[in-house]
């Protein structure tokens, strides 16, 4: 299966990528519908997680379905994978993170320590949930206006002692940082209470558990277990829309854990009024109690993550290269990290440093695919705006040098970052004839072989519009 899993994968992602990442692959075990694939380094691990992980569960558990999880281990840190494992040394020493939470050795399976717990705890928490991403702490998180809220809620609930609203829930889009969050709170309660059980989990696997536990007539110990939990955290709860045993499963353990003072935390793509398919009671339970929505990332915020993160991996990016990656990668910090990920590790790959052109050409497909079409009007207002003139300007008869060099700038612009043709930009900028466009791109080009400054500032223009070259 692993093999057919692979030949997939090839096809996927291409031959050099699949040998950079899979060749080194080997299955490691596979035990109770966990298969455990390892890797050489740290950075591989984290890599493969970060980009084909979800891609591998989903391809596995389709060719056979006892496979519910994979999970990638290091086998060996030592086995030098040259610079790759002394990034990962840098990304370790970066975040003051001596031990290897994560890792488990074949040799050491048994006896790894999880996250900040002492050793001989019995493991309810390891055997009901998942593991944690050491990675994904609070100070690992970077805040900004869009997650502020978030964040906020997401730390009140782990220092307190009581729970001060009960659920949290956390919802917003793809790779804005609810499992980071949800991991932190764990992380943190953890930490200044080791003795309590804190369970991680996505609601995707606490249905498995719970089919599973049906299955082998297992549901009073899984019923028990689950509430008797310290804390709950459920991750990814649109999952179980339509699932309608899971849920009726999970409201009782949820009223449960709220009568006795536990605290949930929940998370979800949508709000809770807003997910299909959860049954009422379900949702007024989970409005019951905090509502925190994450915002999509601003500008600043993804320049701050990725200054976060570079930091972490222990490389220093020229700014052009944060400027336009924060510029560029707009979607999701999932990708925007995956993105950084890909460009130190191509320079440490080829041994070259990292620049604009090469981030540029490492990133191709991923920058074709988060592609924003700039238009006309868009061009129009950021020039204007940049040279403090009216919009309206733009379209009107004025000559004057402060207004007629902005347009010309504009109309420059209009021409090389969309498909418009001379006559359509001329009527764009108030009915104006194509050979005023054609010359006000003669201009523009001209100005700049002699002005460094002028053609600086239409350089700077074309990067904020989102122009590559
Ligand atoms: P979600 O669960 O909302 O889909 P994740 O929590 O998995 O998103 O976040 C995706 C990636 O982006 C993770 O690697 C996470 O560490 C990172 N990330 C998201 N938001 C932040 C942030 N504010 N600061 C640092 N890293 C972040
Ligand atoms: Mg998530």
């Amino acid at each position: 299966e692993w093999a057919q899993v692979c030949s997939h994968m090839r096809d996927e992602i291409g031959e050099a990528a699949f040998d950079s990442w899979f060749k080194p692959m080997a299955v490691h075990s596979v035990d109770a519908g966990t298969a455990n694939i390892c890797v050489p380094t740290r950075f591989m691990r984290d890599w493969i997680a970060n980009n084909y992980l979800n891609q591998i569960r989903a391809l596995w558990s389709s060719l056979n379905h006892q496979i519910t999880d994979v999970e990638i281990i290091v086998t060996n840190t030592q086995s030098g994978h040259g610079i790759l494992a002394q990034a990962s040394q840098n990304a370790r020493q970066a975040q003051g993170n001596p031990a290897q939470p994560m890792q488990k050795t074949p040799v050491q399976a048994q006896e790894a320590p999880s996250y900040g717990r002492p050793q001989e705890m019995p493991n309810l928490a390891d055997q009901l949930g998942a593991q944690l991403d050491p990675r994904y702490t609070f100070d690992n998180f970077v805040v900004g206006k869009p997650n502020e809220f978030a964040h906020a809620a997401s730390k009140r609930v782990a220092e307190a002692d009581i729970p001060p609203f009960n659920p949290l829930f956390l919802y917003g889009g793809v790779g804005l940082g609810k499992t980071h969050l949800m991991h932190a709170i764990a992380h943190h309660m953890r930490l200044v209470h080791p003795n309590r059980t804190v369970v991680y989990l996505s609601a995707e696997k606490f249905m498995y558990r719970f089919i599973r536990a049906l299955r082998e007539q297992k549901t009073v110990d899984f019923k028990e277990q689950f509430r008797s939990v310290d804390m709950l955290l459920i991750d990814d709860v649109q999952f179980i829309a339509g699932k309608e045993s899971t849920q009726e499963e999970l409201f009782h353990t949820f009223n449960s854990l709220v009568d006795q003072g536990r605290q949930i935390v929940l998370s979800a793509d949508k709000s809770p009024s807003d997910i299909e398919g959860l049954e009422d009671r379900l949702k007024s339970r989970l409005n019951h109690g905090l509502v925190a929505d994450l915002h999509a990332t601003t500008y600043e915020l993804r320049l701050g993550i990725l200054l976060s993160k570079a930091e972490q991996l222990g490389v220093e990016l020229p700014s052009k290269v944060t400027e336009f990656l924060a510029y560029k990668i707009a979607s999701n910090v999932r990708e925007l990290e995956g993105a950084l990920n890909r460009i130190v590790a191509h320079s440490q790959l080829v041994g070259r440093p990292i620049t604009l052109e090469t981030s540029q050409e490492v990133l191709h497909d991923l920058l074709r695919a988060n592609d924003r079409r700039v238009t006309i009007e868009e061009i129009q207002k950021k020039v204007a705006e940049h040279f403090n003139i009216r919009v309206s300007d733009m379209h009107s008869a004025r000559r004057a040098r402060s207004v007629a060099r902005p347009r010309q700038i504009a109309m420059y612009l209009s021409k090389q970052l969309t498909s418009r043709s001379l006559p359509e930009i001329g009527r764009k900028f108030g009915g104006r004839d194509h050979t005023t466009v054609m010359h006000a791109v003669k201009k523009v080009e001209e100005l700049g072989l002699h002005d460094r400054d002028f053609a600086e500032d239409v350089e700077l223009l074309r990067r904020m519009l989102g122009g590559v070259s």
